[in-house]
């Protein structure tokens, strides 16, 4: 269950904005190195920087870029002049790195960027911005990748988001590997029963109506379904995951240990979900207690199920929730 922890342990191929590594390519000439991408994410993901403004040619300084609203088009134009339209060399150059882009795992962005922003980019309506753009560059990269785990550096700072973030990039990864090995039933069946604890901590009505999916799936082509179920999947990661279902979810796995534990052990372990619940324990408090049971007590199917162990522990992501 647990996770290499080693120096040697293979990283992960993220895309990322190129001023958050540190490289000199704001317009002003300056950068947004983010420390704890680098230093903490770093131990576990490569970076693979780019930096849309720079590869159209634009050097720095340049002048600032707008999002703005032409008769319902969003268009990427000059701050000073408007009359300078960068839109379709941004669209352009965002396909011409399609190539790479689908050998990523997940993609971190620089949030309020006209080019690379993911949400809440100011877009202008005359002289009223409203936040609800979207990068052009980025725009383009989740419309051609749209499973493709994308976040900004600036929600990173959420502990939920942060979690949610890098719990996909993973979940990305094995699920890349399993194509890689072969996809077939068995596979796709397999997939399902590691990470379906996963799902009903997000939606348990969502994740159980795929598994029911799944089965009746059958009768056609494994690979005209499998893209089917990771967007659904996908969908059902994105949803936000309530404290109250990842307590259903700990007290079916405590369920597991029902004929194990004695008394006093059972009333520590209630204990530490109930105190949970209250928001008086991280999540990690029952998990290890959980953990320690199984180790004790091991059960194929949980042994197998990527919720105890979702990311590693040293990024120290169930800590915070
Ligand atoms: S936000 Fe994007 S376009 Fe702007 S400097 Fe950073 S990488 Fe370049």
């Amino acid at each position: 269950m647990k996770q290499d922890a080693g120096e040697n342990r293979e990283k992960l191929l993220i895309g990322i904005s190129s001023c958050l590594v540190g490289e000199k390519v704001r317009f002003d000439g300056g950068h947004k190195q983010n420390r704890y991408i680098l230093d903490t994410l770093g131990g576990y993901f490569s970076f693979r920087p780019f930096c849309p403004e720079m590869a159209i040619g634009l050097g720095v300084p340049r002048e600032t870029i707008r999002l703005v609203d032409r008769d319902g088009k969003v268009e990427a134009v000059g701050n000073k002049n408007p009359q300078r339209n960068f839109t379709s060399q941004l669209i352009d150059i965002a396909q011409q790195q399609a190539h790479w882009h689908r050998q990523v795992f997940g993609y971190i962005v620089k949030k309020d960027s006209p080019s690379c922003g993911m949400e809440r980019v100011r877009l202008y309506r005359g002289d009223l911005p409203k936040r609800d753009g979207i990068g052009v560059y980025t725009r383009t990269l989740m419309e051609n990748f749209p499973t493709l785990p994308v976040e900004e550096e600036g929600r990173l700072a959420d502990p939920v988001l942060r979690e949610s973030f890098v719990k996909r990039v993973f979940i990305n990864k094995r699920w890349q590997d399993m194509v890689a090995n072969g996809l077939d039933w068995a596979a796709l069946t397999d997939f399902h029963a590691r990470h379906k604890l996963i799902l009903y901590s997000h939606d348990q009505d969502l994740g159980r109506k795929l598994g029911r999916e799944l089965a009746a799936a059958h009768s056609q082509p494994v690979a005209e379904y499998a893209p089917v179920y990771l967007a659904q999947m996908v969908a059902i990661l994105r949803i936000f995951a309530k404290r109250s279902n990842h307590v259903n979810v700990l007290e079916h796995i405590r369920g597991y240990l029902k004929q194990d534990l004695d008394k006093s052990d059972k009333q520590e372990l209630t204990d530490s979900i109930e105190n949970y619940r209250l928001g008086l324990l991280p999540l990690i408090v029952p998990i290890t207690l959980l953990r320690h049971h199984f180790r004790r007590n091991p059960n194929a199917y949980i042994e197998r199920s990527y919720y105890l162990q979702p990311h590693p522990d040293e990024l120290m992501l169930l800590n915070s929730l």
